[in-house]
């Protein structure tokens, strides 16, 4: 039992001892092998770099075009937007190689380069459509200021500008305006301008449009040079005579028409009408195709020739208006219309004075009619070889009658003319 219980402890010891050597050199062995290929692969790494640079000689010739275009990169001033393209980030050179490590900077530089002039507009376009659509949109929807406001865009300092514009979306009419600062102002001083087409032109506050031509008739002193009595007629008159005198009053007729006439200028403009006067003072000298003229060139509606009436026999009274024939040849065009406004005015001053007996007549002996071209009357008022006419006829009253029936007759023109 002795023998067996020895040999069993050194057959265990015997196991333990080959035990522990079979692990030692397990572990020599583990250690060695690990030494060994970490030496293997740091060997095969240096190959493989051997490698790359060794062959790859297009690479090295990239690198040196690299180099050039960043050198270009680098001074952008001296060209334009190609350059500045070509400085862009997207465009990223080859994968960053030890040497142009000191140029890759170089790229964010030229974001820099904005001071060009080129950079600055592409910077400042996207602003502009903003601006724009801010202006447009609240202010004017349809005006032609909108045509005015693209050429506002480039300079943001513009947008002070956009407060003017609702004020001149409120302008009224064209022909109201110039006649604004005279609103305030009673009608008789109105300030006449001269004409270029000839005359003396008044705007009404209330302006409706439509002028109208007074000539008042007669001058201080006549001109008894001859002018052809109709455009190519061999036929001449009187270029303007001086008319005839109150046979109570002594009033000049050309005074008497001058200061009616003045009151229906007054009564004309308040209701609407621009008024250009052949004359507003007596001492002109005006020939009757010469206030023809002034009537034509401005181009008036009516025409309206403001006289008074004489006679040999004294009893003779009551209105009278002139038209001409519907044969006259001058006038053809208009006849009709001169021959209603010459039947709306009669009637109207008849109705406004109470006179009676008035006639229109019809004649084509008026140079001043013949050659207009605008529908055209003259007026007789009254007669001054009539004592009792002729005292009506210096009276205010009766003359505000006188003036009231013309304008009358003028509005009522126009009423039945269309
Ligand atoms: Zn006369």
């Amino acid at each position: 039992m002795d023998k067996i219980k020895v040999l069993k402890i050194v057959l265990c010891v015997s196991l333990a001892f080959l035990v522990t050597a079979l692990l030692v050199f397990a572990v020599v062995t583990a250690v060695s092998s690990k030494d060994d290929n970490s030496r293997k692969e740091g060997k095969t790494s240096e190959k493989q770099e051997d490698i790359k640079t060794a062959d790859n000689p297009e690479k090295e010739n990239a690198k040196t075009d690299d180099k050039d275009k960043k050198d270009e990169v680098e001074n952008p001033k001296k060209d334009d937007n190609d350059d500045i393209k070509a400085g862009d980030p997207t465009e990223k050179p080859e994968e960053p190689d030890n040497n142009e490590i000191t140029i890759t900077p170089a790229v964010p530089d030229i974001i820099v380069t904005p001071i060009t002039p080129d950079n600055k507009d592409n910077v400042v376009t996207p602003v502009v459509p903003d601006n724009k659509d801010d202006i447009v949109t609240p202010i004017v929807p349809d005006d032609n200021d909108i045509t005015t406001t693209p050429v506002v865009p480039p300079d943001s300092v513009e947008i002070t500008v956009t407060p003017v514009i609702p004020e001149v979306t409120n302008v009224p009419t064209e022909p109201l305006k110039p006649d604004d600062k005279d609103k305030d102002i009673p009608i008789s001083e109105i300030e006449g301008v001269e004409s270029e087409n000839g005359g003396i032109l008044y705007r009404s506050p209330h302006g409706n449009g439509k002028l109208v031509c007074i000539d008042p008739g007669h001058q201080t002193k006549g001109n008894y040079k001859e002018e052809p009595v109709a455009p190519g007629s061999s036929e001449t008159k009187p270029k303007v005579s001086s008319g005839t005198s109150g046979v109570s009053t002594k009033l000049p007729e050309y005074k008497l028409n001058l200061t009616v006439s003045m009151q229906l200028k007054d009564e004309l403009l308040s209701r609407g009408y621009d008024v250009v006067m052949t004359r507003i003072i007596n001492d002109v000298d005006i020939t009757n195709i010469e206030r023809a003229m002034v009537a034509n060139n401005n181009n008036a509606d009516v025409f309206i020739r403001v006289h008074a009436n004489s006679d040999d026999r004294s009893s003779t009274k009551g209105i009278l208006t002139i038209s001409p024939t519907s044969s006259n040849r001058y006038v053809s065009g208009i006849y009709n219309e001169c021959y209603l406004l010459s039947q709306c005015v009669l009637n109207c001053m008849e109705n406004s004075t109470g006179s009676t007996g008035g006639i229109i007549w019809k004649t084509d002996t008026m140079s001043g009619i013949n050659w207009s071209e605008v529908p055209v009357t003259i007026v007789e008022m009254g007669y001054m070889s009539n004592p009792d006419e002729d005292r009506k006829l210096s009276d205010p009253d009766y003359q505000k009658k006188l003036v009231k029936g013309m304008a009358d007759g003028i509005d009522d023109f126009f009423v039945k003319k269309q």
